[in-house]
């Protein structure tokens, strides 16, 4: 992987949305690093067009890293099922509909399941960072937690597919336990682990 250290005294943080902005925010405290959004600098979201999480990862950071002529940083996110060939995959935010509804979303997982009886109910959640420069040089990881799919929907905590995703080791699913160890176990602390590593001071 290439890799380059941040030495930059402030960072944009390429979403407009308000959970992600404070949970990275969180992530980079000891930091002493000044994080603009996307929204502070009056940055457009451009349109998700790559195939991988990687890649609309890199596609986000690099526009608006472009755009503001500062270091930025983007995430894509989702679930992967095995036996539906990798659905919702990058799709994940829209199978929730322009409604963003998730218990629709979920349906929708099940719903497939059932079509195909399978009895493989393995899946992960997949969380890409992208560190992007204004020279086009990025620094992009990937971060994973296993587990796997349960019926009916459990618990009222997290978002999006929280409700039906039992992480590898746990008998809770993801929307039924503490937001801290979520917080410690999931797909978004890998990836932040790996970058911190790669090209933060700690
Ligand atoms: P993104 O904003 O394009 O990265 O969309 C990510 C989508 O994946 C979210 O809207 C959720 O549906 C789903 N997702 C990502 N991470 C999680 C998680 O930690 N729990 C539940 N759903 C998630």
């Amino acid at each position: 992987m290439q890799t380059r250290l941040f030495t930059e005294k402030k960072l944009v943080v390429a979403t407009h949305n308000q959970g992600k902005l404070s949970e990275i925010r969180a992530l980079l405290v000891d930091q002493q690093i000044e994080v603009l959004s996307a929204g502070d600098i009056g940055l457009d979201e451009p349109e998700e067009t790559e195939n991988t999480f990687k890649g609309n990862a890199r596609l986000k950071a690099s526009a608006a890293s472009r755009a503001s002529g500062f270091v930025a940083l983007a995430d894509d996110s989702g679930l992967v099922v095995d036996a539906l060939g990798g659905a919702p995959g990058i799709f994940s935010a829209r199978w929730a509909g322009p409604n963003r509804d998730f218990s629709v979303a979920m349906q929708k997982v099940e719903n497939k399941f059932s079509k195909i009886a399978s009895p493989d109910r393995r899946a992960h959640f997949i969380c890409s960072l992208s560190l992007a420069w204004p020279d086009n040089f990025d620094v992009t990881v990937e971060g994973r937690v296993d587990g796997q799919i349960v019926w009916p929907p459990r618990g009222s905590r997290g978002f999006g597919y929280d409700p039906i995703f039992i992480p590898d080791g746990c008998n809770l699913t993801f929307a039924e336990m503490e937001p801290d160890l979520k917080h410690a176990i999931d797909h978004r602390a890998d990836a932040f682990g790996q970058l911190l590593r790669a090209s933060f001071r700690r």
